[in-house]
């Protein structure tokens, strides 16, 4: 008997999987479709703000998918799938011209601001690839967007999967003037003995954190014990998630430089992120 219930669990199992291969399957197609077209793509920004002054110091670029009906899928549902097919390097470049471009349209539009800044996320398989330089080079070139404008956001799990090719790679980055973000620290495998040798200028405390802070005197030791590892080795800190006033005002107290979240504002679309840009106290 329970030979028979293991093959009817087999077949469940397997026809879930196959379920899955065809939404995969199905989910693919439509990616490599819309990479083709490139028009169901769009760059959402969500502001990063610097806790000494509260002006805005820039935008984070997040792409999201638009479906037909207009409905708008987020990358946890997308961006995992692009990662294993290698779509992620064509969508990835898309995102980098698309985030300088527009960048370069508002520092000309607003020419009176401090010049904001623009990050980018890279995924593990544009990380490695060979001619990344030259891809990033040509985009700043193509949009006339200064160097000092654009930072880069690297997962600390893509670092420390390929700690040595990392290292080379951030190098390279740095000395063609390149800022360099952490993302989503504190979530990976523990990277405190390498962190010093990777040339990042800035460490984001993943949400995570942010949102344990107000839970216990230990959370809230944990964030202070990554600000102070980030300032002794003269990285910045950039919190995300950064949802209520009492996230803020906890942030200022350890002498957190940036913030991002809820608080201030969702990723939006470029339309409203102007409007953000245009409305923000500056003085
Ligand atoms: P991430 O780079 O860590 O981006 C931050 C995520 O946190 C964004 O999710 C943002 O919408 C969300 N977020 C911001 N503020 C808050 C808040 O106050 N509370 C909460 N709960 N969440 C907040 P999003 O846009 O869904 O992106 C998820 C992840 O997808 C990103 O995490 C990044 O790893 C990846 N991703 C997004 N765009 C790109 C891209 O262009 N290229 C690559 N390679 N990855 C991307
Ligand atoms: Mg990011
Ligand atoms: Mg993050
Ligand atoms: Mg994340």
């Amino acid at each position: 008997r329970a030979v028979a219930r293991g093959g009817a669990c087999t077949e469940v199992f397997e026809a879930n999987l196959r379920e899955r291969a065809v939404a995969l399957l199905d989910m693919e197609t439509k990616l490599r479709q819309a990479v083709l077209k490139g028009r169901e793509f769009e760059v959402h920004y969500q502001p990063i703000i610097a806790l000494d002054t509260g002006h805005l110091s820039g935008f984070e670029a997040l792409v999201r998918m638009r479906r037909a009906d207009g409905t708008l899928v987020l990358p946890n549902e997308f961006i995992r799938i692009t990662e294993e097919t290698g779509l992620i390097v064509h969508i990835g470049r898309w995102v980098l011209r698309e985030a300088c471009r527009q960048m370069r349209a508002w520092q000309m539009k607003f020419p009176e601001y401090p010049p904001l800044q623009m990050s980018v996320n890279l995924a593990g398989r544009q990380f490695v690839q060979p001619n990344l330089m030259q891809q990033i080079e040509q985009v700043l070139d193509e949009t006339g967007l200064n160097t000092d404008s654009l930072k880069l956001e690297v997962t600390e799990t893509v670092i420390m999967e390929h700690v040595e090719e990392a290292a080379a790679v951030l190098v390279k980055l740095r000395d063609k003037g390149i800022k360099l973000l952490m993302d989503d620290f504190g979530t990976g495998y523990s990277s405190l003995s390498y962190l010093h040798r990777f040339p990042v200028n800035t460490l984001k405390i993943d949400a995570s954190f942010i949102r344990r802070m107000d839970e216990s005197r230990r959370e809230a030791n944990i964030v202070q014990t990554i600000v102070t590892l980030a300032h002794t080795l003269n990285m910045d800190i950039i919190a995300e998630g950064v949802e209520t006033a009492a996230h803020l005002s906890h942030l200022r107290e350890l002498d957190v430089e940036y913030a991002q979240g809820f608080y201030f504002s969702p990723p939006v679309d470029k339309i409203a992120a102007e409007a953000l840009i245009s409305d923000w106290p500056r003085w």
